[in-house]
Formats: C-alpha cells, sequence, structure tokens
C-alpha cells in the first residue's frame, strides 16, 4: 500500500486507514452510486464525471462534489487517482486549484497534458471511476474590503483559483473591481479563454486583459507592453 490508500480487490472496497481509524467506499467496479462519507484526515470520495479540452493540450476534469465539501473560491485539493498500477496497487496525487465556483454542484479541475505519470493516468481515466480529495485547503481567495480593488496576475493554466473567484464573484455580485492579466506564449494555450471574455461582458466590475504573442502581434515588437493593460483597464487616462 502507498500513500495510506488502498484498493483491495476488484470485486471488494477501497479502504484508506490512519492509526485506528478506517472509511471504505464502495468498489469502482460496482455499478452503484458512491455513498460519499467524510473523515477530515481521509478526504473524500468522488468520481470522475467528464473531461474537456480548455485550450491546447489543456483538460478540465469534472468530478462529482460530495454533498458536505464546502469550500472557498481559490482554494485547492489533493487529488488522488488510485490504483494506477494494473494489480491495483498504486495511486498518484496531485494539488489542483478548483477552477470552478462554490456555488455550482461539481468541482472543476483543469491541467496542462504532459508526460507525467499522474497525468497519463488521469488522461485515460474511465469516467464514473473514483478518486479521492482531500481539502480544501489554502487561503488564496479575494479579500472582503470591496473598497480595495484585486489585481490578478496570471500565466498558462494558473488561471484556475482565479476563475473560481471571478465565477464566485459574479453570483455574489462583489462589488470589488477587479482586474485579470492573463499571459500565455500563444492565444490557444489560454485556458477558459471564452468564459473569462463573457464574465467580462456580464461584470461591469472586471476588466479582463489577455497577452500572448498573437496579440502582441497586433500591437508591436512583441513584448508585453504597459501600454496594452492601461489601455484596456483605464480607458479615460
Ligand atoms: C496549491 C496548488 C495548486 C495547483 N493548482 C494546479 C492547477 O490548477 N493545475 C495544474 O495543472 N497544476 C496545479 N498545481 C501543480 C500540480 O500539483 C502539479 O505539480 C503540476 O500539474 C505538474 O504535474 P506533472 O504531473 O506534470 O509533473 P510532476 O511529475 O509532478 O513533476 C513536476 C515537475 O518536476 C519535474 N520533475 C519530475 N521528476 C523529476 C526528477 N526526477 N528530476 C527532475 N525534475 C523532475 C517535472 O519535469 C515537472 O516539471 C498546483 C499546485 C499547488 C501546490
Amino acid at each position: 500500500m502507498r500513500c495510506g490508500i488502498s484498493r483491495s480487490s476488484c470485486q471488494g472496497t477501497w479502504s484508506r486507514s490512519s492509526g485506528d481509524t478506517r472509511i471504505e467506499v464502495e468498489s469502482v467496479f460496482t455499478s452503484r452510486i458512491i455513498t460519499t462519507r467524510r473523515f477530515p484526515l481521509l478526504g473524500y470520495a468522488s468520481r470522475l464525471l467528464s473531461r474537456t479540452e480548455v485550450a491546447q493540450d489543456t483538460v478540465a476534469f469534472r468530478f462529482e462534489r460530495p454533498k458536505d465539501f464546502l469550500f472557498r473560491a481559490g482554494q485547492s485539493i489533493d487529488l488522488t487517482v488510485l490504483g494506477v498500477r494494473p494489480d491495483g496497487s498504486d495511486c498518484l496525487t496531485h494539488t489542483f486549484s478548483i477552477a470552478s465556483s462554490p456555488f455550482i454542484e461539481e468541482i472543476l479541475i483543469a491541467t496542462r497534458i504532459r508526460d507525467s505519470a499522474f497525468k497519463r493516468a488521469l488522461s485515460i481515466l474511465p469516467l464514473g471511476t473514483h478518486v479521492n480529495l482531500i481539502g480544501p485547503m489554502g487561503s488564496f481567495s479575494l479579500h472582503r474590503n470591496t473598497s480595495k480593488p484585486a489585481v490578478f496576475l496570471a500565466v498558462g493554466i494558473g488561471v484556475t483559483p482565479f476563475l473560481s473567484m471571478l465565477c464566485s464573484a459574479a453570483v455574489d455580485k462583489a462589488r470589488h473591481n477587479i482586474f485579470l492579466f492573463y499571459a500565455n506564449r500563444y492565444l490557444e494555450d489560454a485556458a477558459f479563454i471564452d468564459a473569462l471574455w463573457d464574465l467580462e461582458s456580464s461584470n461591469t466590475n472586471f476588466r479582463f486583459v489577455q497577452h500572448s504573442r498573437a496579440s502582441t502581434a497586433l500591437h508591436g515588437d512583441g513584448r508585453v507592453k504597459l501600454a496594452i493593460f492601461d489601455a484596456r483597464c483605464f480607458p479615460n487616462t
């Protein structure tokens, strides 16, 4: 058993133990919906619901949200994929920001698909497969003082916690002025770009400034120019 999680057999249960505490969930091979049970040290059982390409080599994974899993926009989870090896003896864990808002019934994460053991396993995980979530973790979230603007700087897949905060701010009708500067080498690498433009058009307090080689080609010599940001963020100056 590695990392405290094992899948005992195809017909049996997954179990996790910590000291004298033990939690069991139904096997991935049963067709019944998993009953999620919470234990603070051990996390939550969940299932993969869908995967969608959101930019080049970048995939968003939608997971079942356990009923009592509460989080603040901007927080992260440890995601464990169980039984990665054919004999089911292995598991792999990575940390991901939650990209969805706390107001929806699912948990979305997104990642660049690279040739690592974890991402190979995640990319081919059959829909419905059970995974383990630990969290939420972190205190990276939108500040409460609405008189202070929020300025987010994101590169590549680092946009995920900001997407969660922006979706949440839209539902909450948060009064903060929010600026998101989002840089990618190429426009096709920019994840959730349509959703971010939609958020900008629906929230007058939010300014979205995306930057990539394609966008700089329109503006000059290929270097990031603050003037571009100024024009988008402060049109009257
Ligand atoms: C709070 C938090 C939030 C995060 N949110 C996200 C998110 O939303 N999306 C996301 O994609 N990622 C996120 N991450 C990062 C994520 O946990 C992974 O680390 C990342 O996705 C890389 O995983 P990987 O499997 O591609 O690489 P890994 O196999 O985990 O390797 C990580 C790096 O180490 C290098 N490396 C690995 N093994 C060796 C070795 N033996 N020698 C030298 N170098 C080596 C790899 O080349 C790679 O660059 C987050 C991390 C944290 C801490």
